[in-house]
This record gives structure tokens, C-alpha cells and sequence, in this order.
């Protein structure tokens, strides 16, 4: 047992001892404020320009220190990638914001790791800019603010996303023949039944489980609710041959409704 614990300080000794891995952007010697990422890289920035944009930064450097006494660096559970994004876009002029992040971000998981890295930090213009630049991403990549929406629990996003989702990808198809797609039925766009009912699926795939029996239940209601609302309640309600068709159609679920019509 002892020469385990002995092995292990060894260890943790040498892991103390490896010098850090410094940011090639972020590494002004000169800057007071020391910050050390989860991927343990050494990122500096000036504590002075961090202040003026955020609260937790002035909060934090508005601790006076001791005559010739360093700061100690502060770990944030970020990846160095996301940090130096945060670090060149919080000190930008708010107009430039959603520039950097278009330029600079690698998707929309980078972007939301910087929202919240600027909530934590409580960088008020950035944290508006960035909800700005995701609800504008909706319309092009509505799949990933959709789950970063359900993820946040973040109403705004979930409703941006899923009009312009909604709009597109959950449309569902009527078949040209009863039941099944001849794949002989090309719209304009060269889309059969067949392909946008695909579409659809891929749709419902991307979500997670929960989301797409919350979804499917959602939208059921919904065409309940406004087929009574519109006086036609009776093709809302399923009869005995609506079930038969399900019933067909169920069996081995494993095979999808995509590859039974
Ligand atoms: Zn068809």
C-alpha cells in the first residue's frame, strides 16, 4: 500500500510540475489577469479591459491585492477554444459581436458554450448579441438551435426554431396513392412523397426521445384543437379502419414508416 501512495504522489508531483501549455494568441506577458482553461492551456487577458463588459470580472479584480503580490490564476471550466473566442469578442464593440462569432466560431455547440461562459460572467451586451446570432441561426440550422433550445429549456429558441423548422422539415406529406408513394410523383424540386416523408423522419431522429414524443403529443393536440375550432372534429377522431391502416403499418417498428410506404 505504501509504495502505491508514494507512486502516487510521485505522479501528481509530475502532473503539478509539467509546465502549462500557453494560448498562441492570448499570451501577452504584460496582461495582469491569468485564467487557465479545462484543457489546462494559459490564457492571459487584460483585467482592466474584462471589467468594463463584465460583471464578474470586475467583481473579481475589484479585490484589492497586496503590494507586489500576483493575482491568482482563476480556473474556468471552459475549453481554451471557447475562452479565446469570449476573450475576443467580450472586449469588441457590441456591433462587432455577432462578426466574430459568424468568423469565428466552429458551430452551434461553440456557440453556446460562449452564451454561457458570457452568462457566467455576466457580459450583458455579448449574452444579447449571442441570443441574436442563434435566433438568427434558425433559419439556416434549425435542427441545432431546436436541441440547444430544449436543451436550455429556452422558450425563445425552441419557438424561432421550430417555426422555421416546423415550416420545413415537419410538414408531413400527403401520399399520391392510398397508403404508399408510387415514387413516381416528382414535384419542381424533383422531391417524391417518399423523400420529404424522409425528410421528416430524419427530422424526428435528430431529436432526443423525449422531445419527440413531447412533439408528436404537441402536434396531435394541436390538430385536435383546431379541427374543433374549425368545426371538423370527426376527421380528428380516428374510426376502427384509421387503426387498421396503423395497425399494418406497426408491425416490426423496427423497419420505420419510412421504409412501409
Ligand atoms: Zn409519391
Amino acid at each position: 500500500m505504501e509504495v502505491d501512495n508514494t507512486q502516487k504522489s510521485a505522479d501528481a508531483a509530475q502532473v503539478e510540475t509539467r509546465p502549462r501549455k500557453s494560448h498562441p494568441i492570448h499570451n501577452n506577458p504584460n496582461a495582469s489577469l491569468v485564467i487557465i482553461s479545462e484543457d489546462d492551456v494559459e490564457l492571459r487577458a487584460s483585467s482592466f479591459l474584462l471589467a468594463k463588459v463584465s460583471q464578474f470580472f470586475q467583481d473579481l479584480t475589484s479585490i484589492p491585492l497586496p503590494p507586489e503580490q500576483e493575482r491568482e490564476p482563476i480556473h474556468l471550466e471552459y475549453t481554451s477554444e471557447v475562452i479565446s473566442l469570449f476573450l475576443i469578442a467580450a472586449v469588441s464593440p457590441p456591433y462587432c459581436h455577432q462578426i466574430i462569432i459568424k468568423e469565428q466560431s466552429a458551430d452551434i455547440t461553440m456557440t453556446a458554450s460562449l452564451l454561457t461562459m458570457a452568462e457566467f460572467t455576466l457580459c450583458h451586451d455579448l449574452i444579447l448579441n449571442i441570443r441574436q446570432y442563434l435566433v438568427e441561426s434558425a433559419e439556416i440550422c434549425p435542427e441545432e438551435v431546436l436541441k440547444l433550445g430544449v436543451d436550455r429549456q429556452d422558450v425563445e429558441l425552441i419557438e424561432v426554431a421550430l417555426s422555421a423548422y416546423g415550416a420545413r422539415k415537419f410538414e408531413v406529406p400527403t401520399l399520391c396513392e392510398t397508403g404508399y408513394c408510387s415514387r413516381r410523383c416528382a414535384d419542381g424540386f424533383g422531391d417524391t412523397c417518399f423523400k420529404k416523408f424522409r425528410r421528416l423522419h430524419n427530422a424526428y431522429t435528430d431529436l432526443g426521445e423525449g422531445t419527440q414524443i413531447e412533439l408528436l403529443e404537441l402536434m396531435l393536440l394541436r390538430m385536435k384543437i383546431k379541427a374543433q375550432e374549425y368545426g371538423c372534429l370527426e376527421r380528428m377522431i380516428f374510426d376502427k379502419e384509421d387503426w387498421e391502416w396503423i395497425s399494418h403499418l406497426l408491425v416490426d417498428p423496427r423497419k420505420g414508416v419510412v421504409n412501409k410506404i
